[in-house]
């Protein structure tokens, strides 16, 4: 049987016996806490029929947990001086496949052959982008439950008007339903992070709540309004040339929407930006 690594004198012990480096600059900080782990693994109702895709397993410390829980295991780790660790950390597991590649590179539709479900302690410096990307992928992915920075949970699950409103929050109200199923202090962790983390679970919508004539030109939308937060949305869209829309006639699409002209998009609600986007293509095409 494998050690748990989650006993943070084994994880020392294994950093120690290989000589390990943390490399900051991929967002090494392994987690220590088994209660934690647990929680990870529960919240994301983790069972033996379950496919579930690890990003950055480090040395393995979630991996065993899942390994345990789930029917396969594919764990993708950019580091390469973690890959010999992991052979050994999983070795008494034969349902695990190790992936040693970029995520961001990844061709996740092809990771499996069905559904599955994606389970991680993210790497800080590139949440969003993961986030993004595992939406926009078109894999056929159940739900996402992973650690983030706190303060990356919280925008995700922002009301409009606020500053943690954004193009994230609505990218994810679009494509999940969001829960905060733990939060988690630095001391969870070995390096301790100067921050504090969250574990969120992004539930898969069957269908979206919205149904935008076209979601890429929707969310052009968005990201212009929030590229230019400051800005009242005519001329943060106005200045998008790719939108193809005048001050005109965003000025006419606010009148029939019932909103103010001057309004900023931090206010607009994701129903809001589908009906504007829908009238910005109709007026655009004439
Ligand atoms: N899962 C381990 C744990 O909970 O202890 C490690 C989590 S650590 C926060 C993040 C892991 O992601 C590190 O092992 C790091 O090397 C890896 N990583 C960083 N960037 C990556 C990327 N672009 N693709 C795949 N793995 C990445």
């Amino acid at each position: 049987m494998a050690k748990k690594l989650s006993d943070p004198k084994n994880t020392a012990e294994v950093i120690k016996k290989n000589e390990f480096a943390f490399k900051k600059k991929f967002g090494q900080n392994f987690l220590v806490d088994d209660r934690v782990l647990q929680r990870i693994v529960a919240g994301a109702g983790i069972t033996k029929e379950d496919r579930v895709l690890e990003i950055g397993p480090g040395i393995g410390t979630l991996t065993q947990a899942l390994c345990e829980a789930a029917g396969e295991v594919r764990a993708v780790e950019i580091d390469r001086d973690l890959i010999p660790i992991l052979k050994e950390t999983l070795s008494d597991y034969d349902n695990v496949e190790i992936i040693n590649a970029d995520v961001m590179d990844l061709e996740l539709s092809s990771v499996f052959s069905g559904s599955f479900k994606v389970v991680a302690n993210l790497p800080y410096y590139i949440t969003t982008p993961i986030i993004m990307r595992l939406f926009e992928s078109g894999a056929d992915i159940e739900s996402i439950t992973v650690m983030v920075q706190k303060e990356v949970a919280d925008r995700m699950q922002a009301a409009p008007g606020g500053k943690d409103y954004g193009a994230l929050t609505l990218s994810v109200a679009y494509n999940a339903e969001a829960e905060i199923i733990a939060n988690v202090p630095p001391n969870c962790f070995m390096p301790r992070p100067e921050v504090s983390s969250a574990v969120i679970r992004l539930k898969r919508h069957e269908k979206p709540p919205v149904a935008p004539k076209d979601p890429a030109y929707m969310f052009s939308v968005i990201r212009a309004a929030f590229s230019q937060r400051r800005k009242t949305l005519q001329n943060a869209l106005s200045n998008d040339r790719s939108l193809g829309v005048t001050k005109d006639l965003i000025s006419e699409a606010l009148s029939e929407l019932g909103l103010d002209q001057r309004i900023r998009g931090e206010r607009l609600s994701l129903s809001q930006f589908s009906g504007l986007s829908d009238l910005l293509l109709e007026k655009r095409a004439g």
